[in-house]
């Protein structure tokens, strides 16, 4: 591991005098710790890593506190990939895999693929939306949707080798007073000389210098990305409440007890035939019927 880089760790900057604002971020046990639980090949912990590093970049641009919800869906052997991201930068990820994968390219992977984008704010309505997938990179795809659905101009640079992840973005921020009108081409150039090996090993000081040697960029504090499931009893127990009673008293009466298996962390939650049947005691008897 490379003692330079900024180790979980997002950095905020901005083009003095422009439009122009960009994030960079730098993952290493975070994601170890997201992907311990799962047995998945390298190179899906590669696309999943650049994933991740994609979704810290993307939240950190809102403003709303809450969470993004990034799932790419498809018919190929790649059915399902999930990167959550809280507005305090804890990340959780799951990935759901058909058959055995194909070649080592996420485009083998994924059949009718769509990318849906959630955001589920603290207070006030989640907001969803799907498009189809286009471009054949995690970035490309990623750029298309935020010039799709949000009108913003972003640039996306990610880098994984399944262990770390890296990420640069860049972004026009439409309707800002900006005395620099070149600089977001001007930079979008400069950093599309990235090189895998730079994001992935150099710290966000060397790396932004050697990007933007010339440009006046004002680097903000870092703050912290960290693993972390908000999996628990109580959301096993709403979960059950939805379900509903009849599928509740059914999976009693096979197995015993309901057991639930967290996709994201692994972690094993048992509800015993007493407490489940309990949730329903107000609005039914809880005689268990054969
Ligand atoms: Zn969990």
């Amino acid at each position: 591991m490379n003692q330079d880089r900024n180790q979980d760790q997002l950095h905020p900057f901005i083009f003095e005098q422009s439009a122009v604002r960009g994030n960079c971020v730098q993952l290493d046990q975070s994601l170890l710790t997201a992907l311990e639980h799962q047995t998945l090949p390298p190179a899906l912990k590669k696309v999943i890593g650049e994933f991740t590093a994609a979704s810290v970049l993307l939240t950190a641009t809102l403003k709303m506190q809450g969470k993004m919800i990034l799932q790419l869906q498809s018919q190929g052997a790649l059915q399902l990939l999930v990167v959550e991201c809280t507005s305090q930068l804890n990340i959780r990820t799951t990935a759901k895999v058909g058959s055995e994968l194909p070649g080592d390219q996420l485009t083998d992977w994924i059949k009718q693929g769509q990318l849906v984008i959630t955001l589920m704010p603290e207070e006030g309505e989640p907001y969803q939306g799907i498009v189809p997938l286009e471009g054949d990179s995690i970035a490309s795809m990623l750029e298309n949707y935020m010039l799709r659905s949000q009108q913003i101009d972003t640039r996306l640079w990610l880098a994984s080798d399944g262990e770390r992840a890296s990420g640069l973005l860049l972004q026009k921020l439409p309707q800002q007073q900006e005395s620099d009108l070149d600089c977001w081409n001007r930079v979008q150039h400069l950093a599309g000389t990235v090189t895998d090996q730079e994001l992935l090993n150099l710290d966000t000081v060397t790396l932004l210098q050697r990007l933007f040697v010339e440009e006046d960029v004002r680097l903000f504090s870092g703050r912290e990305v960290l693993a972390f499931c908000s999996c628990s009893q109580t959301s096993v127990i709403n979960m059950l409440q939805m379900l509903g009673v009849a599928e509740v008293r059914s999976i009693i009466e096979e197995q015993g007890s309901v057991q639930i298996q967290c996709d994201f962390c692994n972690k094993h939650y048992v509800v015993d035939e007493q407490e489940a049947l309990g949730l329903f005691d107000e609005d039914d008897d809880h005689e268990v019927t054969h």
